[in-house]
């Protein structure tokens, strides 16, 4: 009989190519759970149970123009770690308005992002010119 109170932790999964093993708290026990490789980890997650859990990827953001500015986008990669639906989705926060897109629509948001970029730089290459 092992008189060693500390909790063990649980292995809820095995390391396989492109996942990794996070700890997390799941109601207050310290379990292991299989992340994807773009998965952050789960730092103070501390969901009641595993179906509640999901993996959340770096977040990229655009800030407004203004010096100082606060983000006027935040993205970042999730999936649910567990249940029906686990395929990741990219997910854009503009403030009051925040959309999860599956990731083909997610390219496709982004070339339209691209194109608003490059006639950005059409109109300042044109006051550029305007200066000359
Ligand atoms: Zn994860």
């Amino acid at each position: 009989m092992s008189t060693d109170n500390t909790p063990k932790p649980v292995v809820l999964a095995s390391a396989t190519p492109g996942m990794h093993l996070s700890p997390v708290l799941i109601s207050g026990v310290r379990a292991f759970v299989e992340c994807p490789d773009w998965c952050e980890g789960h730092e103070g997650d501390s969901p009641a149970f595993l179906p509640d859990l999901s993996h959340y990827s770096q977040q990229v953001a655009l800030r407004g123009p203004r010096e100082g500015a606060e983000w006027l986008l935040l993205a970042d990669l999730r999936a649910d770690a567990f249940g029906p639906d686990t395929a990741p989705r990219v997910v854009v926060d503009a403030g009051d308005d925040i959309v999860e897109m599956h990731p083909a629509q997610a390219l496709k948001w982004a070339d339209q992002v691209t194109a608003f970029a490059d006639r950005i730089r059409s109109i300042a290459r044109t006051a550029t010119e305007g200066q000359a």
